[in-house]
């Protein structure tokens, strides 16, 4: 898929900017603090109506109207896709307490009104940026997060199982410090068990699937981008004791059965601790570069290709679970790379109907300017067509 026509409004720091994307490569050139992310935090936050790295959706609202009568902010997108085409549109629209700013989403496909868990995935993408690292360096939360990500847009029921989840997981842990301070019955804790597993047993399945394949793309991608000197193994450690029961495929009634039943050995921690403590909420992956742990024993350069080798895998599963492209968005990570390296990544996304990579410097892009089919300056927060060579 691929987009043709994208607008953003009030979106941090554009005002109003239009940007007739193309198929194929796109470049978004500007020097530093002009909006080459915010653009493609725009174009991801339509596939996931989830922000790349604000923590607070006012964030995304541009400053200067965020205290105004009309405080929206709005993207909208066409999107080409082989299952028929697409009008997507996020509203962003804030509110001011005296305290804080605050803001809520609206999202419209086609004209209409739908959820935010309706919209996720509509539109596919995948963000490259510098911070990907931290997948293979950084702590399991961030390496949770690369899985729902990606698996969300393309399972609906993962999303709704993650939405049930969180709420179950909550009352849950309320109810196990009211057991600790016998203000409630360990008895009452079964129903909340049964949920809790049941919503669980979706989650490690569809992770334990995805992780599957993801293995053997990351892999394919390790090699290549090493030239045979690297190998990648990336195997699922869910918050269930060992896992050796992921030799075979299991469904996901057995993640359930066996969820409920570490539960079960459990409880008696649980109710000293008050939380939950086993479960996807803790679930972990392992990643290997030569056999040895990524995170603590591979190099930075190492850890970095593996960190790409899983961006690229993604981009390959959604291909491949939607029979469609996602778009590929680069943001700034062509410069960090070795000839060798940035050779593959570009042969590689060369294969996607679309990309959009941006650079703070032109000269790094020289090589692939001509073959771009649309190249944008990116200026103070506007759009305009890049003239350089
Ligand atoms: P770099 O090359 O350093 O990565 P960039 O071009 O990617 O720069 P962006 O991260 O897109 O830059 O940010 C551009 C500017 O947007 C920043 O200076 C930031 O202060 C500004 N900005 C962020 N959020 C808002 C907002 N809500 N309203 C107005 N401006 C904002
Ligand atoms: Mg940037």
């Amino acid at each position: 898929m691929y987009i043709f026509d994208l607008q953003l409004t009030n979106f941090r720091n554009y005002a109003r900017s239009h940007v007739p994307l193309g198929e194929g490569l796109n470049l978004a050139i500007g020097e530093n603090a002009q909006g080459k992310s915010n653009l493609l935090e725009a174009i991801y936050l339509l596939s996931t109506l989830r922000s790349s790295r604000a923590s607070s959706d006012a964030d995304l609202v541009r400053r200067d109207i965020l205290e105004s009568d009309f405080p929206v902010s709005r993207l909208t997108a066409e999107v080409h896709r082989s299952a028929g085409n697409l009008h997507l549109e996020v509203a962003i629209v804030g509110r001011s307490t005296d305290t804080q700013h605050r803001a809520g989403k609206r999202v419209r496909i086609n004209g209409v009104a739908k959820r935010a868990s309706e919209a996720v995935g509509q539109l596919a993408a995948t963000l490259f940026t510098t911070l990907d690292i931290d997948i293979v360096a950084g702590p399991p939360l961030l390496r949770r997060r690369y899985l729902d990500m990606m698996i969300s847009q393309v399972d609906r029921g993962y999303l709704r199982a993650m939405q049930r989840y969180a709420k179950v997981l909550q009352q849950r842990n309320s109810l196990l410090k009211q057991v600790r301070e016998r203000q409630a019955s360990s008895y009452d804790l079964n129903f909340w068990d049964q949920e809790l597993a049941h919503a669980g047993g979706t989650i490690m399945h569809a992770r334990a699937e995805a992780l599957g394949r993801i293995a053997l793309f990351g892999e394919e991608q390790m090699v290549n981008l090493s030239d045979g000197q690297e190998h990648l193994d990336v195997t699922y450690a869910p918050a269930l004791g060992k896992a050796e029961l992921l030799s075979v495929p299991i469904e996901d009634s057995e993640w359930t059965g066996r969820m409920l039943a570490v539960m079960q050995e459990t409880r008696s921690r649980e109710i000293g601790a008050g939380v939950t403590l086993v479960g996807p909420h803790r679930d972990d992956v392992t990643i290997e570069v030569n056999e040895l742990p990524a995170a603590t024993m591979a190099s930075r350069a190492q850890q970095r290709t593996a960190a790409l080798s899983l961006r690229l895998a993604e981009a390959t599963y959604l291909r491949d679970a939607l029979g469609d492209d996602p778009v590929v968005l680069l943001d700034d990570v062509l410069s960090e790379l070795d000839a060798r390296r940035r050779k593959g990544v570009l042969e590689y996304i060369d294969s996607f109907e679309q990309t959009i990579v941006t650079t703070a410097d032109p000269d790094r892009v020289r090589d692939i300017l001509p073959g771009a089919s649309a190249r944008f300056l990116v200026q103070a927060g506007a759009i305009m067509p890049f003239e350089g060579e």
